[in-house]
């Protein structure tokens, strides 16, 4: 449970420290992140505490992750600056989605 909820406060902390007095919308890019988790609906059980989602699920693989990177790269080459900052906001709350999933790994 409480690593479910530090889905939802470490991005709360980030947004309030970086984007006052604006943090909710990018608050809300970032829970966007959950988008990754619909991969769960592939695996038997949909949830399981005891697994590490990291390498296991297909949006948490490697190969996610390369092209997570590729994306955040192009971003910076979009024309459109609101766009491009909603789609690095978004895959900051990715990165920050995927390092609280490893460290369920470790933990
Ligand atoms: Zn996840």
């Amino acid at each position: 449970m409480l690593h479910i909820a530090l889905h939802f406060i470490l991005p709360l902390v980030v947004a309030l420290a970086v984007w006052r007095p604006q943090w909710w919308r990018n608050y809300l890019w970032m829970l966007g992140a959950f988008i990754i988790d619909l991969d769960h609906l592939l695996a038997d059980p949909i949830y399981d505490p005891e697994r590490c989602s990291i390498g296991f699920h297909p949006l948490h693989s490697t190969y996610a992750v390369m092209f997570y990177l590729v994306v955040l790269v192009f971003s910076w080459f979009w024309p459109s600056i609101s766009w491009r900052q909603r789609a690095q906001v978004l895959l900051l709350g990715i990165g920050l989605h995927l390092f609280l999933d490893a460290l369920d790994c470790f933990f």
